[in-house]
């Protein structure tokens, strides 16, 4: 029965910017990326924010070989793209990658990776991998992936930017990152768009999303893309999801006040008698699914 768990593996929890240093020991520093290994050792990566440099070597210190490897890119901006020159597989021969993510206008995901590696921003030219790689380009689409099921949905961010549902015999597991979710106070609040994200995570067995700030922060930075505790926690409750972590951390954020969103957090679900639990993960940090 264990052998059929999904292993889902946190590598950078930050968003925005790497943050090393004393005051993200506990948390780690670095930017987007998760993994997740399904039993017969497939793996599916979201974002490649410095984060997947960490899993870079984690594979290579335990010998594992990612032949046929999903990459799942949420938006291009920096904190979710660039450091995928850092992630080792690529270079290797043999390996075979697919890369997924939402094409900006008419630019396509081939080429919001492949231009940030144009020699001049960046030394090595993406011509220099060594493996096979295949883009898609993505919308609000369903689509299988080595018989997984996966679908998007645009998010409340500048650009196109999507969330995806991975769904893998009955668990469902959702990454939602950059989106914003504004308080009911707020002009932009849209219900269309929150009862369409709620119908989309309902009955998680895991939601990961963007908590960028605490509430107070938010007062001050509605508009930018990233949502706070409170707005998380009631999508969370509203949607009954199983597991929910907090995701994307702002740069300026220490391991203290990521410590204080995430009691805030679980408070704010004891208030409601909600069935959600709430997890602030660390780098590194698995949880079987
Ligand atoms: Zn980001
Ligand atoms: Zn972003």
């Amino acid at each position: 029965m264990n052998d059929d768990q999904i292993k889902l593996r946190f590598w950078g929890v930050h968003g925005t910017l790497p943050v090393p240093g004393k005051n993200t020991v506990k948390y780690g520093g670095n930017t987007s990326c998760i993994s997740l290994e399904f039993p017969g050792g497939k793996l599916f990566i979201f974002d490649a924010g410095t984060g997947i440099k960490v899993l870079s070597d984690y594979l290579t210190a335990n010998k594992v070989r990612p032949v046929s490897t999903k990459i799942f890119i949420s938006h291009p901006h920096w904190d979710h793209i660039n450091a995928l020159p850092f992630f080792v597989p690529l270079y290797m021969q043999g390996n075979n990658f697919e890369i997924y993510g939402p094409s900006q206008g008419n630019i396509s995901m081939k080429k919001l990776i492949s231009r940030q590696m144009d020699g001049i921003y960046f030394p090595i030219k993406f011509k220099e991998f060594g493996a096979n790689i295949h883009f898609r380009d993505l919308k609000e689409e369903e689509f299988k992936v080595d018989g997984i099921n996966i679908k998007t949905m645009l998010l409340n961010h500048p650009g196109h930017c999507l969330g995806y549902c991975v769904n893998y015999k009955k668990r469902y597991i959702y990454y939602i990152t950059d989106n914003e979710l504004y308080p009911k106070s707020n002009q932009f609040y849209n219900e269309h768009y929150l009862n369409k994200l709620t119908d989309f995570v309902r009955n998680a067995d895991a939601l990961i999303t963007d908590c960028t700030y605490t509430d107070k922060e938010y007062e001050t930075k509605s508009g930018w893309g990233h949502s706070s505790v409170k707005q998380v926690v009631d999508l969370a409750d509203r949607a009954k999801v199983k597991t929910l972590y907090l995701y994307h951390h702002d740069p300026d954020h220490t391991d203290a006040v990521i410590d204080a969103k995430l009691k805030t957090a679980q408070a704010m679900l004891k208030k409601k008698n909600s069935a959600t639990i709430c997890i602030a993960p660390k780098e590194r940090e698995l949880f079987k699914i």
